[in-house]
C-alpha cells in the first residue's frame, strides 16, 4: 500500500522534539503538510512528570502535555500515532511506516528518542522486573507503589533511578539503590556534592549498596523475590526496576546509511550525513559551535532547543544549537537547576555560594579562571544570572562568587 501526498514536513518521533520542531515549524509560518509519526499510542507527551508528580500522583496527565491534544487538529499537524517509521529512502525522500504506508517528504527530522539499556542480568526477565521510560511505565509503577508497603530495588543510581526511589519512597515504600558510584551522581556532580542528595534519601530511609551492581536477580515461581549484589548483599524485593542508563535510537538511520556513533551525527544546526535529513532530541549527537566538541544530550531543555533549531533549519533559516545545556532533577525538597558545559568541569574547581548542610546553595565549576558551569539547589530564579556568567566567559573572582552578599550581576 503507498499513498499520494504532497511532501512536506515528516517528523519520526513523538517526544518532546519531535512535537515542539512541529510547534515550531507553524510558529514559524510554515503552511505546507507536517506529519509526526509516533511509534507510541499517545499524543506527543514529556517524561520528566513520569517519575516525579505524575508517579507519585500529584499530578495529572496535562503536566505531561507540551501542547494539548486539540493543539495538533487545529494546527493541522497529522500525528499518525501507535505506528513506527520502519525504513527511510534518502535518494526518494520517502520514509516507510510498519503499516506499509509510504510517506514523501521535503525535509525529514528524526527525534526517536533513546531506549532504557537492557544489561542480561542473571532473572532479568522475571515478573516484577521493569525499565523506565514510558507514560505506561509510569502509569504501571504508580499503581504498583501508591499504596506502599512493596520492597523495591533500584539498579542504577543515576539521575533517573533516584528521582523514582525518592517518588517510591515518599509513597511509604522500601527502597535500596545499587549503583556503580561510591557517591550517586558523582560522576554528573562530584561526590561532595552528589553526597547532598544522597544523604537526602538516606535520612528518608532509603539504602544504598554501593559501588555495586547486581549478581543477580532472583524469582520464584516466574516472579521476582531478590537481588543479590555483586558484593554479596542479598536485598529481599518484589519490585525491581533496572535504570542504567539509555542507548539512543539510531536503528532507523543507520539503516539508512546515516553516519552515527553515540546517537545521530548532526552538524550544530542539525543537519544529518544525509541531504534534508536532521536530527533532535535525545538521540542527536550534535556538535556544539561554543565547546567546540560534539555532545548527545539526554536533557528535556535540549529537546525543546533542539526541536526549535531542526524545525528553524528546515525552512532554510540560519539557525544553530548553541543554548548552554540545562537540566533540573526534583527528589524530596530538594529542587535542584543546572546549566553548563559539563564537558569543560572535569578538573575544575568548585566554589559553593551557601551551605550545603541547609542544602541551599549554588555551585560553580569554575575553570581556567571562569565559569563553566552552575548548579543551584532550593535557590531559585538565578538561573539567568550563572547563564550570563557562564556565556560571558570573563575571568570571575572566586572570593566574590562565594560570597552570597554580592550579587551575581555584579560578578
Ligand atoms: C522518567 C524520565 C524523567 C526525566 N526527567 C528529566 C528531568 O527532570 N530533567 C531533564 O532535563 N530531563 C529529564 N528526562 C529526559 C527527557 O525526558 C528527555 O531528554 C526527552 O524526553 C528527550 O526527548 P526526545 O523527543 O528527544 O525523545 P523521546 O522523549 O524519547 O521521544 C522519542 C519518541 O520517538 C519514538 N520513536 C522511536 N523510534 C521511532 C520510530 N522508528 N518510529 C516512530 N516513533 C519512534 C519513541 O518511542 C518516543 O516516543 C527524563 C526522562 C525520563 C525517561
Amino acid at each position: 500500500m503507498s499513498e499520494q501526498r504532497q511532501p512536506g514536513m515528516v517528523i519520526v518521533g513523538g517526544g518532546l522534539a519531535g512535537a515542539t520542531a512541529a510547534a515550531t515549524l507553524r510558529e514559524e509560518g510554515y503552511t505546507g503538510p507536517v506529519t509526526i509519526v509516533a511509534d507510541e499510542s499517545e499524543t506527543p507527551y514529556q517524561r520528566p512528570p513520569l517519575s516525579k508528580g505524575f508517579l507519585a500522583g500529584k499530578e495529572g496527565e496535562d503536566a505531561l502535555l507540551p501542547y494539548p491534544a486539540s493543539w495538533y487538529p487545529e494546527n493541522n499537524v497529522e500525528v499518525i500515532t501507535g505506528e513506527a517509521a520502519t525504513a527511510i529512502d534518502p535518494d526518494a525522500h520517502t520514509v516507510a511506516l510498519a503499516g506499509g504506508r509510504i510517506l514523501g517528504y521535503d525535509k525529514l527530522l528524526l527525534a526517536t528518542g533513546a531506549t532504557p539499556r537492557r544489561i542480561p542480568f542473571p532473572g532479568v526477565d522475571l515478573d516484577g522486573v521493569h525499565t523506565f521510560r514510558t507514560r505506561a511505565d509510569s502509569i504501571r509503577l504508580k499503581e504498583l507503589l501508591k499504596d506502599g508497603g512493596h520492597r523495591l530495588v533500584m539498579i542504577g543510581s543515576g539521575w533517573i533511578g533516584m528521582e523514582i526511589a525518592a517518588t517510591a519512597r515518599e509513597l511509604g515504600n522500601e527502597v535500596t539503590l545499587l549503583g556503580l558510584e561510591e557517591v550517586p551522581l558523582s560522576v554528573a556532580i562530584g561526590a561532595e556534592l552528589g553526597a547532598v542528595f544522597a544523604k537526602r534519601h538516606e535520612e528518608a530511609g532509603v539504602r544504598f549498596v554501593l559501588p555495586s551492581s547486581a549478581a543477580a536477580i532472583t524469582g520464584d515461581d516466574g516472579k521476582v523475590t531478590g537481588v543479590t549484589s555483586t558484593t554479596g548483599v542479598v536485598l529481599p524485593a518484589d519490585l525491581v526496576i533496572v535504570a542504567v542508563g539509555v542507548v539512543p535510537n539510531i536503528a532507523l538511520a543507520e539503516d539508512a546509511g546515516l553516519a552515527v556513533e553515540n546517537g545521530i551525527l548532526v552538524d550544530a544546526s542539525l543537519r544529518t550525513s544525509k541531504e534534508d535529513i536532521l536530527a533532535a532530541g535525545d538521540v542527536a549527537n550534535a556538535m556544539h559551535p561554543i565547546t567546540g566538541a560534539r555532545a548527545r544530550s539526554e536533557h528535556w531543555a535540549n529537546a525543546i532547543a533542539g526541536g526549535k533549531v531542526a524545525a528553524r533549519t528546515m525552512l532554510g533559516q540560519d539557525a544553530v544549537l548553541d543554548d548552554i545545556p540545562y537540566f533540573y532533577t526534583d527528589q524530596f525538597d530538594l529542587g535542584m537547576e543546572y546549566s553548563g558545559y559539563a564537558a569543560l568541569t572535569k578538573g575544575a574547581d568548585i566554589v559553593i555560594r551557601g551551605s550545603l548542610e541547609s542544602r541551599e546553595f549554588i555551585a560553580f565549576w569554575v575553570a581556567g579562571g571562569r565559569v563553566v558551569a552552575g548548579m543551584n539547589v532550593n535557590v531559585w530564579d538565578v538561573q539567568e544570572d550563572i547563564k550570563a556568567l557562564i556565556g560571558s566567559a570573563r575571568t570571575v573572582d572566586t572570593r566574590a562568587l562565594a560570597n552570597p552578599a554580592i550579587a551575581l550581576g555584579d560578578i
